[in-house]
């Protein structure tokens, strides 16, 4: 299997091949196409699977010709549970930045601390990556429009919940626009994993390779 073979983009098989991914991993050859073809997921697989391109990938592409240089709202809602994965997460989006041939800007935004520069740097971002209670803290501050969110990650999705996430989740969603993709990851396959992905997926594309012991 090959990159090339998923069909993505000249300029992100550049990017790939610029930071050294040489083929894809299993869970991202299974992940890549679904998200392309807008398809809702739930993607179970081991911490160092390679969950992050599996979305980061087709979701780079999906955006070609969605984002504008005027008047950009959030296209992408990336929730992960803490500041270091919502750190990290946002990186793996932004070291694309310079690769892909259009508008793009991406933005993590975390707790523990201050809100008001966040606030200031929240215009014209396509893919937030956020732990639910800081963008919680954002809505109420009218700091971020949630009008045109097309897609929506859950990020290590049994760690939100297991951090005890799941009210802050539910209050997000429900005001995110109704017509979405939606793609849950997580390590573990849990029964709340089960009620949380029966409620926010429709017709998933499940790729299941094994969750953590
Ligand atoms: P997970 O989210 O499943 O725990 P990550 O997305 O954090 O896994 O990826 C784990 C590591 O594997 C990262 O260092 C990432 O850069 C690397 N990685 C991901 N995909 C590939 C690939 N196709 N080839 C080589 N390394 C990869
Ligand atoms: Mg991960």
């Amino acid at each position: 299997m090959s990159f090339k073979k998923l069909k993505l983009p000249s300029y992100l098989l550049d990017a790939l091949a610029a930071m050294n991914y040489e083929k894809p991993y299993p869970i991202q050859t299974e992940v890549i196409p679904a998200v392309r073809k807008k398809q809702d997921v739930l993607g179970i697989a081991k911490t160092g699977s390679g969950k992050t391109l599996s979305y980061v990938l087709p979701i780079l592409r999906n955006l070609e010709g969605v984002t504008k240089l005027k008047n950009r709202h959030i296209n992408t809602l990336v929730l992960v549970p803490t500041r270091e994965l919502a750190i990290q997460v946002e990186e793996v989006f932004r070291s694309f930045e310079k690769y892909v041939p259009y508008p793009f800007r991406s933005m993590a935004v975390y707790g523990g601390v201050s809100i008001n520069p966040q606030m200031q740097k929240l215009n014209n971002i396509n893919v937030l990556v956020a732990t639910p209670g800081r963008l919680l803290e954002l809505y109420e501050k009218n700091a971020v429009n949630f009008s045109s969110v097309s897609t929506l990650v859950l990020d290590e999705a049994d760690k939100m919940l297991n951090l005890g996430f799941k009210e802050e989740m539910d209050q997000i969603l429900g005001k995110l626009p109704f017509m979405r993709q939606n793609l849950l990851f997580s390590a573990t396959l849990s029964p709340d994993i089960n009620t949380i992905q029966a409620g926010l997926l429709k017709d998933p594309v499940v790729v299941d390779l094994g969750q953590e012991e």
